[in-house]
């Protein structure tokens, strides 16, 4: 038997999995132009997650950055439910 997972990890992976990412499209204005992690522009295609605070970022530069912190970079918003 593996020891139980630190409860606290598990949590922040399930809000960090109820995070929706999509495809970037040049035409889906509720998207920012560019990720504000890397400063690169978005590419069409792209896999691109949605913060709750509206926020958008690539999802490989978020996964990275919410696995030290957990908080919007652009904001500071918490990933916690309100
Ligand atoms: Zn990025
Ligand atoms: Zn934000």
């Amino acid at each position: 038997m593996e020891p139980p997972n630190n409860p606290n990890v598990q949590y922040f992976q399930n809000l960090i999995d109820g995070l929706i990412t999509s495809r970037f499209k040049t035409e889906n204005y509720n998207y920012n132009i560019r990720c504000s992690i890397c400063w690169d522009d978005y590419i069409k295609g792209e896999p691109v997650t949605n913060m709750r605070c509206g926020h958008n970022f690539h999802m490989t530069c978020l996964s990275k950055w919410l696995s030290r912190k957990h908080t919007c970079p652009k904001c500071c918003k918490t990933l916690y439910p309100e």
